[in-house]
Order: C-alpha cells, then structure tokens, then sequence
C-alpha cells in the first residue's frame, strides 16, 4: 500500500483499527474481518509474512559461535534484554529489538523484551495455554487487594471455548478447580520419566498434578477448522524460530491469513501509532495518528471504533501520550490508574535433579514441551498458607542427558552419543505478583526518542508477597522431587526483574468503578465507549497462568460485544 495523506479522508477511514499485529491485535482483526468490517491493522514494525523464518531450518552446527550472541553484539545490541544471558541468541535475535535503537528508563530494573514486526511476539512466544477460573477472578475482592475483576469464569467460559477450538490447545484434562479444563487437542505424551514423576508425587502429594503441558501446537490436524493453513507438529522443538508448518499458532500462520481471505484486512506494517484522536463533540475517538517509520509522514487515520493491541506496555504509552481537553492525564485516564498497577510473573526459582531407574531407555522425537503442575497452595482451607497470597505453577521436563566424555571424538563421540545416559529434570516455577499501584511505567514527556515518542520510564518491583511466594516454592519443588526418589537435587533462587517472564500486564486495568479502573466489563474504556482495549494491560492481577490464550478470549469477546452494539447503532 503507498503512502496516503491526511486530505485523502475517503483512503483513509476503515470501519474498525487494530494497533498491533501480535497475539490479541492478529485475533482482533480475524474477528473483525469476519464479521465484516474494513479493518486497518496498524503495526509498527517490518512486515513478515507465514514462512519468512530465516533461522527455522538450520542445524545447530549452522548458527555461529553454538549459537550464542557475541559478548561485544549483545553488549552494543541487547544490553537491556541480555542480561539474563538466554532471551537473545542467534536463532531468534531478528525477533528482538536493539536495545540501542528502542530505549526506555527504569527506575526499578525491567526487562522489556519484545520484537516490532507483523506478528509481534506470537512467534517466539512459548504457547502455553491455561485457563484462568474464579480462584483468580474472585481473589482481588475476597483479600481486598487492588480492584474487583468485573467478571468471572462463567463470563469468559465460553469464549476459551471458543479460541482454544481454533488455536489447537494440547491438554490432558484432569478436573483441576484451578486451572479448568478446555477443548483440547491430543496432549504431547509425558516420557517415561515424566510419568513416573507424576505418579511418585500423586502417592505423597495428591494436590499437587503433573500434567503434559497445554500448548498452541496442532497435535491434530482438523481441515474444516485449519482449511489447509496449517499443519500438524512435527516434534522438531524449534517453535521460537517462526513454525514453517503453521503447527505453532502464531498471528502470521492463524489469524492474519483468516482475515486476509475475507478481502476486508489492510495491514499497514512500518505504522508507529503515536496517540488516539478523541474527538470533544461526538466524546469518542475519531481515529488515530501514526509516524511512518521510513518515509518520516505524519498521517491520520480514522475509524468507528479502536482496538488497542500494541503490548501492555505499548498500549498504555499511546494511552498516556493521548493528551486532550477532557483528557489531560491520557486517553481514558480519568482514575489516575493508566500505567499503573504492573504486573509479570516472576521466576528465577526453581530446581534439577537426576531422575534414576532409567539408565537403558530411550524416547523418540524432541516433542516442544514438558510438564506443567498447576497451582496448589491457597486454593480452599486445606491448602492455605499463612505466609503469602496467591501462588506458584511450575513448568518443567525430564530429558535424557547425553551421555559424552569430555575428550570424546571421532567414532569414540558418536558411540557415546548413542549410548543412554542418565535422565535429568528441571523445573521453573512462576510466582504470581500482586497489583501494587506504586509499581508503575511513565512517559517522560522531556525525553523523546528517534520517532519523537516520549521515552517509557518503568518503576516496579517485587514485593514482600512475592519474596514469601518464592521460598516455599522451591521448598514445595524439593519435596517433589525427594518423592520422587530423585538424586542430585539443586535449587536455587535469583531474583528476576519484572519483565523477565514477558508476561508483563495491568497498565489499563478493568474494573467496576471508573473512578479506580481504565475499563469496564467489556474492555471498553470508561466514558470512551469506542476504544477496546484487550491487550494484557486489561488485566486486573496476574494469576499464575501464562496469559495469552485469557488476552485472545477476552478479546473474541469485546468483539463480539462491539459488533452488537454497532448492529444497534450505539456504536
Ligand atoms: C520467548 C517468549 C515466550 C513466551 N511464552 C509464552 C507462553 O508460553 N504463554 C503465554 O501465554 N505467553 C507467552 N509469552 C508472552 C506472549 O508472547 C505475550 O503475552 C503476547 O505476545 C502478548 O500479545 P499482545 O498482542 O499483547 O502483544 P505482542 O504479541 O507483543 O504484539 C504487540 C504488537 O504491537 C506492535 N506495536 C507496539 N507499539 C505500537 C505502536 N505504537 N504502533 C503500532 N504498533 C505497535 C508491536 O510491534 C507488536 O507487533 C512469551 C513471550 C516470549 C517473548
Ligand atoms: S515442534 Fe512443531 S510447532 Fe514447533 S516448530 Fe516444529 S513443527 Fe512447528
């Protein structure tokens, strides 16, 4: 599509916009598209489509230096999102920005990790999938922390229901009040070791489940739900370089080539969303301005109704740099909460032992996952913990070790490597963190960067809770594997910054009161009746799920609340 000026009105009015092409803006725009709306997906980065992968084939003796990022590029490059010293690598660094050229403050240590290109972060993103229940929903009014979801698991119930049947989620179900079952594909089997894992911690420890983790890879292959665009996994494990196959949902493989085919989409890639235009006499918003990122043009563009998707953290700096009359403080900020209250799950805890009795068994494939084990502590009287609030999932995997004398070469090194080795497991556990309104992201209206946008300052931390969390989840780790009649136990604990789990949320959340929340029950802004936004900053706590299949449910849903309200002309 060429360039388009501000006078060309009639090239430039869509019914709907999307800002953002990840995970919630790909599932907005098929919704809209479907139902038939001449939909604007606005995106900031490049333009990629299904199968630009440049890395999605090569064998590890193709990426240089083992695939490591040099220390003098990550430290010229990736100063910021490195220092975990495993985010960027050489399979997936095309996906991450340079800190360099996209910076941002902290007060507080964050780590922003995120990538602008069509598809955003749905193509590195690890794709697990759970469901939230009311254990989450009702937590925030039951202990009078932050602010009342306005809705619970019936709300939402059937609009998992509904994306989970066109993602493809692979779960085993097992009537878990914490993490609900869903419409599951096939799960990925759990080896050997895995399952006896399972059954020794199920003898002594009857609440806590090791289950195949729940993931957006096809396992089965449906024609009349993926209608010859995408294919069944094939248990290659390198879903975070881009799936060729289209196994692993992603906005490029799933939900853009929906909208596509129904000639209502326009993807305008290299669209850097500035602000929201809102509009003092109609009291909604007209459209929005974007920056072009390579010709430098300003350019306008309108619509009946917004769906923000740029990311938690980019949805809300649009929202803040949207400064009217009505609106000094930004868009939809008359709470004073926008930016505040952010969340991510923390980790950095967790345990690997070696798992015996296994020594002379194989597994075929490299299926992409492991094990996860939901939640278990504070969900009804008996498990209850003075301690903390809320809780802690781990996500894990056993994996035969190979089995390589250090000196090994030639023929010597591929006998080894044929011979079984010990089976060794490790286990991550994620922490729930609390809505804190202190822990907040800012615009520094005196510092722009290259494309004039104020720079994002973040200042959050983990808390009391958070730290309490922390020591009894590698304390209930061990007792797991000490079950298990596991050897060689390590744990450990390092502190991760906010940001670290990318599973950053809450910068807009909803809420029953206008007066304390940015949104209302349908992700609506409050008193901005035309601007959705179903991004994670909805969300009102972060539970200890990982979030985006929640963010796509909630967004099916707006969608289809807009498209009534406008078939009734409210909107
Ligand atoms: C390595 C990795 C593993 C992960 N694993 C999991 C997992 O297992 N399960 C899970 O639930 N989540 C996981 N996540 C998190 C998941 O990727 C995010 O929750 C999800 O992508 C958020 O979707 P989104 O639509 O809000 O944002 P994104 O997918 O980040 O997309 C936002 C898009 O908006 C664009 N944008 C931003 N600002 C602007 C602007 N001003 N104008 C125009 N466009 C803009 C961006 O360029 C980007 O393309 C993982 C993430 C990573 C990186
Ligand atoms: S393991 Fe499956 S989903 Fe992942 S890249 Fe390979 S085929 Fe795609």
């Amino acid at each position: 599509m060429g360039i388009m000026t501000i006078n060309n009105k009639k090239e430039t009015t869509f019914d709907a916009i999307v800002i953002g092409s990840g995970i919630s803006g790909g599932y907005a725009a098929m919704e809209l598209c479907t139902k038939g709306y001449k939909t604007l997906v606005l995106e900031r980065g490049r333009m990629v489509k299904h199968g630009d992968y440049p890395t999605a084939n090569m064998d590890p003796w193709e990426l240089p230096n083992q695939n490591k990022v040099p220390h003098d590029e990550a430290e010229e490059h990736y100063f910021k999102q490195n220092r975990l010293n495993w985010w960027v690598n050489q399979d997936n660094k095309h996906w991450i920005n340079k800190d360099d050229e996209y910076p941002y403050d902290e007060v507080n240590r964050f780590d922003w990790i995120r990538g602008h290109h069509v598809g955003g972060r749905s193509i590195m993103w690890g794709k697990h999938c759970y469901r939230w229940s009311d254990i989450d929903f009702e937590a925030n009014a039951k202990e009078g922390v932050g602010v009342d979801w306005p809705i619970r698991y019936k709300d939402i119930e059937a609009w998992y229901d509904y994306v989970e049947t066109f993602v493809g989620v692979s779960g085993q179900k097992e009537g878990l009040k914490q993490v609900p079952d869903g419409v599951f594909l096939p799960p990925f089997e759990l080896n050997c070791a895995e399952q006896h894992f399972r059954e020794e911690v199920a003898k002594v420890y009857p609440e806590r489940v090791v289950t195949p983790g729940r993931v957006a890879n096809l396992t089965k292959y449906d024609p009349k739900i993926h209608k010859g665009l995408r294919g069944q996994c094939q248990n290659r494990n390198r879903c975070w370089r881009g799936c060729p196959f289209g196994a692993s949902f992603s906005s490029l493989s799933s939900t853009i080539p929906v909208a596509e085919e129904t000639g209502n989409l326009t993807i305008r890639a290299n669209s850097i969303v500035s602000e929201i235009v809102y509009d003092e006499n109609s009291k909604k918003a007209s459209g929005v301005k974007i920056k072009d990122s390579e010709t430098g043009k300003e350019i306008e563009f309108f619509a009946r109704i917004i769906f923000c998707n740029a990311s938690t953290v980019g949805t809300t700096a649009i929202l803040l740099n949207s400064r009217s009359e009505r609106f000094p403080n930004g868009l939809g900020n008359d709470s004073g909460e926008l930016g505040h209250n952010i969340m991510d799950h923390h980790y950095g805890m967790g345990v690997s032992a070696l798992m015996p009795g296994f020594e002379d068994t194989y597994y075929k494939g490299r299926k992409p996952l492991g094990f996860y084990i939901p939640r278990f502590t504070n969900i009804d009287e008996k498990t209850k913990k003075k301690e903390y609030r809320r809780g802690f999932g781990y996500q894990g995997g056993i994996s035969r070790v190979r089995n390589i004398p250090g000196n090994a070469i030639g023929e010597d090194l591929k006998d080894s490597i044929f011979k079984p080795g010990p089976y060794r497991l490790g286990m991550t556990c994620f922490g729930e963190m609390l809505p804190y309104h202190e822990n907040k992201m800012y615009l520094n209206f005196d510092k722009k960067d290259k494309n004039g946008m104020p720079i994002i300052t973040f200042d959050a931390k983990l808390r009391e809770n958070e730290m309490k969390l922390r020591e009894d989840g590698i304390k209930c780790a061990i007792e797991m594997l000490e079950a298990a009649g596991c050897e060689d136990i390590q744990s450990y604990n390092n502190l991760t910054a906010p940001g670290a789990c990318i599973h950053e949320m809450g910068t807009a959340r909803m809420g029953r009161d206008p007066k304390s929340s940015v949104l209302n029950k349908w992700n609506q802004i409050h008193g901005v009746s035309n601007i959705f936004v179903t991004d994670g900053a909805c969300m009102t706590s972060s539970g200890t799920q990982n979030p985006s299949i929640t963010y796509m449910a909630l967004t099916a849903r707006a969608v289809d609340f807009a498209h009534k309200q406008m078939i009734k002309g409210v909107l």
